[in-house]
């Protein structure tokens, strides 16, 4: 008997390609900074997509810059494992760049403006008329095309940390991972830089970068970010995963009186206070 049209169609069908793995995995990573120590951080799981931009928020010693670390092969993990594109991370890719909280000892105070930012491309293959014209294409982009031939010291903390971020994307990287990076600068640019940030995510040199934003900040975390990791401490942990879901482009008025808003950082707040009051490291005296 012969079989159905439909099973025989269904059958010859060729399977849909498996997804593509995504731009971060994360898997089950533990740190532990001395044998018998405690863990900084344990069992962290999580996925980063193509384009997205995760916040990760958590208090101060929760283990953030251990897992940025961790992130770009900066240092071993105890336990678990990092994937980029489906590939073990195991020492800094070329694809990723890093910015830290503290811009002044990551520029280097020798160097002007615009050689600051030349330098990640030494042994990238181009002349240094090429390199010049890359840097400066980057200084364009990020305003800072008055102060190329400036020293850093002679800039604002704000103007600093626009460098630091033009030196990290001069080098086009597919993941822009950072550290606090906003959290040495006035209220008014930090704001600023936020903007930045979100205009170089959506829109740097025609293409969308992966980025992971670490922060204490929990306002901060939701007006940049896709969707917001939570981590609580001792050890540090993921204990949320919220997806913002505001629209974008964003802006600091409208986004943050928006209801949406209020109701993403009171929920993470929520999580924070619920998580740290259940916490065992502060026993109660009886
Ligand atoms: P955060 O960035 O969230 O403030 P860290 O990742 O810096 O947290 O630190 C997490 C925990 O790991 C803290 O308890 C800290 O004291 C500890 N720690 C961080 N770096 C080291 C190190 N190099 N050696 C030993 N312990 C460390
Ligand atoms: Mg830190």
């Amino acid at each position: 008997m012969s079989r159905p049209a439909d099973t025989m169609r269904r059958e010859q069908a060729i399977p849909p390609p498996p997804p593509p793995p995504p731009a971060l995995r994360v898997s089950g990573l533990g740190k532990r900074y001395s044998e018998d120590g405690p863990a900084a951080l344990s069992d962290v799981t999580f996925e980063v997509a193509d384009g997205e931009l995760l916040a990760i928020v958590g208090p101060s010693g929760c283990g953030k810059t251990t897992l940025l670390r961790l992130l770009c092969g900066l240092m071993a993990s105890s336990n678990g494992a990092v994937f980029f594109h489906g590939r073990p991370v195991a020492r800094p890719p070329r694809e990723f760049a890093l910015v830290f909280q503290d811009y002044s000892r990551s520029l280097f105070p020798w160097l002007s403006v615009i050689r600051n930012v030349m330098f990640p491309l030494r042994g990238a293959g181009l002349t240094r008329a090429g390199r010049r014209a890359r840097a400066e294409a980057v200084l364009e982009e990020m305003g800072l095309h008055g102060v190329a031939r400036q020293y850093p010291w002679q800039l604002s903390g704000g103007m600093q940390q626009r460098v630091a971020l033009a030196r990290a994307l001069v080098s086009r990287p597919e993941v822009l991972l950072l550290d606090e990076p906003f959290a040495s600068v006035d209220a008014l640019t930090r704001a600023e830089l936020q903007d930045v940030l979100l205009r170089v995510h959506s829109d740097f040199e025609h293409r969308r970068v992966t980025a992971v934003h670490v922060t204490h900040d929990i306002d901060e975390a939701v007006y940049l970010a896709d969707r917001v990791l939570v981590l609580t401490s001792a050890p540090g942990r993921v204990v949320g995963s919220i997806d913002v879901e505001l629209p974008r482009p964003r802006a600091q008025t409208t986004t943050r009186s928006s209801p949406r808003f209020l109701a993403v950082r009171n929920q993470i707040h929520a999580l924070i206070a619920s998580k740290e009051a259940n916490d065992d490291r502060y026993p109660v005296q009886t």
